[in-house]
């Protein structure tokens, strides 16, 4: 496998310190490292299946966002989901992130990590429970946002209780159409997400009565892994459309928030991060500049994918070649429990062998983990060069939807994280025992 697999190197931007390769991961002396890191010495030190992450690529990300948007008062809400490790938080948070979060428990990862970007938070999801409300409003947050009539009104009734006032935001839903995979399309108006924007003015309307509710912003999320920034662009269009109502109404609208969703190239095409930024900034200026919001306007932005899936890869170690017929099935040591992707959205994720061969002899064969389910592969029908038992092999862009995603099934303990921060490898989590598998369980 030649060099060129991995993405090209970018041009250099002055804003920028540092402009690293868009994906981390590179060969030297035919041995793949991550940030100057031999990869062969971290799976004999840490085990496999190991996550390895770039601080300096997820540094890079974040601050790519920031640098795009430095014209106008922004904050970027890093959305916890995609990737929520203690060490990668507060990483970001020390760099300036606010947080997307979407559970009563990420609100408590926040705190561990950085307590002081516990004011940066923005709360989304559409099922909040009284804890969840409770712990987000003693915490005293940037913004809820809001996703029905029926939770407005439990908000209200909670700050009450506390003798708070609530800053929120309604998550309208812009029927408008991402083109990206079914499960995480979300800005249509059959998903289960958001209020409908044509009757979000009456909702705030009723909300400005109360005074535990402070009507502070609007905000919008269509979906995830989305590339093209046109939609993006028409559900922001609609989302200032109704912040102009919003004002004539007499509300102090402060905040619009534009949510995550911009999508990366999961394939070994070229793909420039930084131009993909730019792309989506102007498209977002475009609409932001000309329009009735003032300069004063504060830009929220939730991306998650986009600052940590390239950042990110997962190590593991081929068990076993086997033949069946005509088809042929490397099984690694890592399964769907430690990487669900492909088998929950057919996703692609490009794998590279560890040691780089000397020669040019592939095989075809499904990628496939030990898991009993026949969903559980990484890819089918992948040419790959020949890897044998005891080789380690490298499945790229495993950084977002990854270690967040996985699960015990099958009782098999989760993958170790390490984390590559300045040319030295930190164990951001160490691997489960069986110990830590069974503790909750009772037998009475
Ligand atoms: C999942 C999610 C995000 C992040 O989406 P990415 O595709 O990872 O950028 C942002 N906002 C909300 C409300 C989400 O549910």
């Amino acid at each position: 496998m030649s060099k060129s697999r991995v993405a090209p190197r970018l041009s250099a931007d002055p804003a920028l310190s540092q402009t690293p390769a868009t994906r981390p991961f590179a060969y030297r002396n035919r041995t793949l490292h991550c940030d100057g890191i031999s990869l062969s010495t971290l799976a004999v030190e840490h085990g496999t299946p190991l996550y390895v992450y770039s601080a300096d690529q997820i540094a890079y990300r974040f601050q790519l966002f920031q640098s795009a948007f430095a014209s106008r008062p922004h904050t970027i809400c890093y959305a916890v989901k995609a990737n929520s490790s203690l060490a990668i938080l507060r990483l970001l948070g020390q760099k300036g992130a606010g947080f997307d979060i979407v559970s009563g428990g990420e609100l408590e990862r926040v705190r561990k990590a950085y307590k002081p970007a516990l004011q940066r938070v923005v709360f989304s999801g559409v099922g909040k429970q009284i804890w969840e409300i409770d712990a987000a409003l003693k915490a005293n947050i940037l913004l809820f946002n809001v996703e029905s009539e029926a939770e407005l009104h439990l908000l209200a009734a909670r700050a009450e209780a506390l003798n708070l006032r609530a800053r929120f935001a309604l998550r309208v839903n812009p029927d408008v159409f991402a083109d990206t995979h079914p499960y995480i399309s979300t800005g249509l108006r059959e998903h289960k997400f958001g209020i409908d924007i044509n009757a979000a003015r009456a909702i705030y309307r009723k909300a400005a009565k109360s005074k535990w509710l402070d009507p502070a912003g609007v905000s919008v999320h269509i979906g995830s892994q989305i590339r093209k920034v046109d939609p993006f662009a028409a559900a922001t269009a609609r989302v200032i459309s109704l912040i102009s109502d919003l004002r004539k109404d007499g509300h102090n609208i402060r905040y619009i928030d534009a949510g995550g969703g911009l999508g990366i190239e999961y394939s070994d095409s070229a793909f420039d991060p930084a131009q993909q930024i730019q792309k989506y900034a102007v498209a977002l200026s475009r609409v932001l500049s000309g329009s009735v919001l003032d300069p004063e306007t504060h830009l929220l932005l939730e991306p998650g994918r986009f600052i940590v899936a390239q950042a990110g890869a997962l190590l593991t170690r081929v068990l076993f070649v086997k033949k069946n017929g005509t088809k042929t099935f490397v099984i690694t040591d890592a399964g769907m429990n430690d990487l669900i992707r492909p088998a929950l959205y057919q996703a692609h994720h490009e794998i590279l062998p560890v040691q780089q061969p000397r020669t040019r002899a592939t095989l075809t064969a499904d990628i496939v983990g030990p898991v009993c389910e026949s969903g559980d592969f990484f890819a089918r029908d992948r040419v790959l060069p020949t890897v044998k038992p005891g080789d380690l092999i490298l499945l790229l862009d495993a950084g977002a939807y990854g270690m967040s995603l996985t699960s015990n099934y099958n009782t098999r303990p989760r993958p170790a994280e390490v984390l590559i921060d300045g040319g030295e490898a930190k164990l951001i989590r160490r691997r489960e025992t069986m110990k830590d598998l069974l503790a909750p369980e009772l037998l009475p």
